[in-house]
């Protein structure tokens, strides 16, 4: 398997550091609002990755933590009129119902910046032992040019990133690109106790201190989107290597933004759609395999038409899955027959195909594609005539490529009969009512779609004519 690698800008194999394991972790969401569909891009992106190596048959820690405590959380508490840790609470429980939404798998662990005060002031003390950070009246900052490698995710150096910054004003630092790794309170602010007073940590630190506490000194991957490669991933390699002396990941991973009209989908440019939003219109079948449509290192644009025609696409994917179920049910036939061999073997190769495009960098694009052909086969070249266990085996191969992208593992079929139920139901409701009218508008909608009802002693049953 090959990932592209932010920090050598190559694509390499990948091995991991313990076989058979890999070790995660992904830069989560700022829990002081509902999480829009760019953020959600790159969780699907990640999600996706960690699916497809349970796929290959690793074992997959997937660690991605909660911003519960900075800026931005703080002035929302203050608007709001509540605690920042309220805040934190509501936001987190608002983020699991739109990430189980969309079908994101729940993490490993989902550490919270807040819970890890101690471990992160352990950290800070560390630095400042080691003579990488100093403290000016209650704030520490990480020193820059103490670490000679600073630059070299962004591939920039460090003469080159002062010369860019404007004059910093701020005559405590050092140096303008040292950063801060614990803020002094201000007031009004929460804040917990340290050895350098009442304060809070920097954003940066929780990253490397719950990354080095849940999944240990290197891990394998490291992800998040690209607007984090500087400097927030940086000052996390910064700050990590200089503590342990280790590399602190061997693999950087960056998804790239979804964009509206060509412009980044951000909060503060308020050209965003929410996740929750998009899921009133779509379900998460159509708004991932939009998102994995594109691959993840190439910038995708959002709108309704493309999620439209997404949704058209998935369609033909689902009225296929339908198709064998309902062969599944009318067919006799039970064993493989002789002359549905080599139809099995070529089905297969279909597999084989997937694996090498997802094998190169996750190249969903690209698999998804191979998933469309290979259900033109099928569809083709199933038919009544075919036997159960062939047209078992291409329901299973569907479902199967489906699952690293966490896509198509609906049941046509049962979705089918949970809608004719409840349909079913309103109309006896109706005729309870004696609403003749409402009770026969169902039973002709039910016509429509070829479904007829029986009234029978035990209730009423259904049944579908061609
Ligand atoms: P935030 O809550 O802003 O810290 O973002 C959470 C995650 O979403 C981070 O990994 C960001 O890089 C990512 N992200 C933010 N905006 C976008 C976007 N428009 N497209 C893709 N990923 C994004
Ligand atoms: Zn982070």
């Amino acid at each position: 398997m090959k990932i592209f690698n932010t920090l050598t800008r190559k694509k390499e194999e990948f091995i991991p550091i313990k076989p058979g394991e890999v070790n995660m972790y992904v830069c989560g969401p700022t829990v002081y609002n509902y999480f829009h569909i760019g953020n959600g891009r790159t969780f699907i992106v990640f999600d996706t990755v960690r699916r497809y190596m349970e796929y290959r048959g690793y074992k997959v820690n997937f660690v991605q933590n909660f911003t519960d405590i900075d800026d931005k959380m703080i002035k929302k508490a203050n608007e709001e009129g509540i605690t920042v840790k309220e805040l934190g609470d509501k936001f987190i429980d608002e983020y699991y119902k739109d990430a189980d939404a969309l079908n994101i798998e729940r993490a490993t662990a989902n550490p919270r910046a807040t819970e890890f005060i101690d471990e992160i002031i352990q950290f800070v003390k560390d630095l400042i032992d080691k003579g990488y950070a100093y403290e000016v009246n209650g704030d520490v900052y990480f020193e820059t040019k103490k670490f000679g490698q600073y630059g070299k995710l962004s591939g920039q150096n460090l003469e080159d990133l002062q010369a860019g910054v404007r004059i910093d004003v701020d005559e405590r630092k050092k140096d303008p690109m040292d950063f801060a790794i614990w803020k002094n309170q201000k007031p009004g602010e929460p804040a917990w106790e340290s050895p350098w007073g009442m304060g809070r940590p920097g954003w940066h630190i929780e990253c490397s201190c719950m990354a080095y506490k849940l999944l240990g000194e290197t891990i394998d991957i490291h992800a998040g989107g690209y607007d984090l490669i500087f400097p927030h991933h940086e000052n996390e390699i910064a700050q990590s290597e200089c503590r342990t002396g280790k590399p602190f990941a061997k693999y950087w991973m960056h998804s790239a933004f979804l964009n509206i009209n060509n412009q980044k989908m951000s909060k503060s440019l308020n050209n965003f759609f929410t996740a929750r939003d998009i899921l009133k219109k779509y379900d998460s079948d159509v708004i991932r395999l939009f998102m994995l449509s594109g691959h993840y290192r190439t910038q995708l644009n959002f709108s309704e038409e493309l999620l439209e025609s997404t949704k058209a696409g998935l369609e033909r994917l689902y009225n296929a899955i339908g198709n064998l179920e309902n062969l599944l049910d009318e067919v006799k036939e039970e064993k493989i027959k002789e002359n549905e061999k080599d139809y099995i073997k070529k089905i297969d190769e279909y597999r084989d195909k997937y694996i090498e495009k997802m094998d190169d960098d996750f190249n969903t694009a690209d698999a998804i594609a191979v998933i469309f052909d290979m259900v033109r086969d099928i569809n083709t070249n199933i038919d009544a005539d075919s036997s159960k266990e062939l047209i078992k085996h291409s329901l299973d191969l569907i479902r199967e490529l489906g699952g690293p992208l966490g896509i198509l593992q609906n049941s046509v079929k049962e979705n089918l009969d949970e809608e004719i139920e409840k349909l079913i139901e309103q109309r006896q409701q109706a005729r309870k009512e004696k609403n003749w009218a409402l009770a026969d508008k169902i039973r002709d909608e039910l016509k429509d779609r070829g479904i007829v009802l029986e009234d029978t002693p035990q209730g009423v049953r259904w049944k579908k004519v061609n």
